[in-house]
């Protein structure tokens, strides 16, 4: 790999591509990018980040549509064990001569960098709120056991209580 891409491994080249609208390239770029993390969840330091894309050039632009794969590690939510998996994100984006700030991403002299897409696009999925597991059983507010390693011995009624508790604290 070439020592630039190395430092910028989401830059990509379209003097090419932008010759004639229409033309097409797949990238699959692989890097690192830092401060990726909401309030649940953060994708480790030093994990690679992926965009697998193919770029089109369309009139005034050039047009990304792909996917984004990220490792994500947190802390669970019921039972607080550490909880962690992969983000898949979709992207459709549009990338435009010096951008317009808001819609579109910014494509200059040749070069587009899909890193500020990448970035947007993991920061929006990055669970807020994870779960160890689908239906994680949390643990007991009346025992403090993990119901997921031994069963709770305490009153039905108690857990159901703290069932209509947890629904409420949840944000979907
Ligand atoms: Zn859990």
């Amino acid at each position: 790999m070439a020592p630039h891409s190395e430092r910028r491994p989401f830059l990509v080249h379209t003097s090419r591509l932008r010759r004639a609208v229409g033309s097409r390239s797949h990238e699959v770029r692989r890097g690192v990018i830092d401060d990726l993390a909401c309030s649940g969840s953060a994708v480790p330091a030093h994990a690679q980040v992926e965009a697998d894309v193919v770029l089109e050039s369309v009139v005034g632009g050039v047009s990304v549509t792909g996917t984004v794969r990220a490792p994500w590690t947190g802390t669970c939510r019921r039972c607080l064990e550490p909880a962690g998996d992969t983000i898949e994100v979709e992207v459709r984006e549009h990338f435009t001569e010096g951008g317009d700030g808001q819609e579109t991403y910014p494509l200059c002299e040749g070069e587009l960098d899909l890193e500020p897409m990448v970035r947007d696009a993991v920061l929006l999925e990055l669970p807020q709120a994870p779960l160890c597991r689908q239906g994680c059983l949390g643990i007991c507010p009346t025992c403090g056991v993990n119901r997921n390693e031994e069963a709770c011995r305490c009153r039905p009624e108690r857990d159901e209580r703290w069932a209509a508790l947890d629904v409420l604290r949840e944000p979907s």
